[in-house]
């Protein structure tokens, strides 16, 4: 049976994740100090903003008895991936919603979601479009009744308090740096933005200028609040898209910074960050953290 105390087991028995020094000629040279929070760490299965975003989600679930999870992603879902896991941490059946043909199950994110009970359900983009429309939900839970639904990437305002407890594991910093995909992750920061610490979130979705209001939306705070910005122009195509210059120099930062990149969030806004630098967007003397969001799971198919 699912309960509490396996939510503290996953949550409360866990560590912080560690913040790491790098060095990089460009950095010296822009007189920029940069550590990374590596979130990647954070836990085996559930890694990065996943687990962190998932926290008060779960709980709430578990709370109203749910009698399991459902959710929404792509093939290479690291949320689908994260709840599969989390599902099977918390004995709770999970559904994932899977945008793609049948075919995708055989990769390695849906092989290890599978493995861990996740019940997938292709749909075509069409269908997948509709993923907050009202009457397809309804039908949903429906088909999948007593189950808790998670919508697409888990940002709801509930995902916002997990994700602002990462301020108690930081230092003081000028700055601290992300990859923002649907925006929660970055929401949440803001939500318990330290004053003197200013957030820049690299969107890595094409056209995104829809994310401001999203993320005003998830937390009415940040329209008042001038200490955070977005740089849209680093997405390199589009989503899950990477021109072959940019793959190259994302394995290159990689080795030279002795830190795992993948190309769809880390090594895009990392890169993000390093042409920023080099373009003297960073004063000379700022103190920056860059946080990994972890995903590593997706890049297995290589770099
Ligand atoms: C989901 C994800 C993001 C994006 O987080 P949002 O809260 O949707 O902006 C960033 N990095 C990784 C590795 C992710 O899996």
């Amino acid at each position: 049976m699912s309960d509490l105390h396996a939510w503290q087991r996953l949550y409360l028995g866990a560590t912080s994740s560690p913040l790491q020094p790098l060095h990089h000629p460009l950095l010296r040279r822009h007189g920029i100090r940069l550590s990374i929070k590596r979130d990647d760490l954070l836990h085996p299965r559930l890694s990065g903003n996943k687990w962190r975003k998932l926290k008060y989600v779960l709980r709430q679930a578990l709370t109203e008895r749910a009698t399991g999870l459902l959710s929404f992603g792509g093939a290479w879902s690291n949320h689908l991936h994260a709840l599969a896991a989390a599902g099977r941490e918390l004995g709770l059946p999970t559904v994932g919603i899977v945008r793609g043909e049948p075919a995708s199950a055989a990769n390695p994110t849906l092989s290890d979601a599978a493995a861990w009970g996740m019940a997938l359900r292709f749909v075509s983009r069409q269908d997948y479009r509709r993923r907050q429309d009202p009457d397809w939900l309804a039908t949903l839970a429906a088909d999948y009744p007593g189950h808790y639904l998670i919508p697409e990437g888990g940002s709801t305002g509930l995902a916002l308090p997990g994700v602002a407890e990462l301020w108690r594991e930081l230092p003081a910093a000028d700055e601290l740096i992300l990859p923002v995909a649907s925006g929660g992750t970055l929401a949440g920061l803001i939500e318990a933005r330290p004053a003197g610490t200013r957030l820049t979130g690299y969107a890595v979705l094409k056209g995104a200028g829809w994310l401001a209001e999203t993320i005003g939306d998830l937390c009415p705070a940040a329209l008042a609040d001038a200490g955070w910005r977005l740089r849209l122009e680093h997405h390199g195509g589009g989503y899950a898209k990477c021109p072959a210059e940019d793959r190259r120099r994302i394995l290159e930062l990689a080795t030279a910074l002795a830190v795992p990149l993948e190309p769809v969030y880390s090594g895009k806004a990392m890169l993000g960050l390093f042409r920023d630098i080099e373009a003297g967007c960073y004063p000379s003397g700022s103190s920056l953290i860059f946080l990994h969001t972890g995903g590593l799971q997706g890049a297995r198919g290589g770099l």
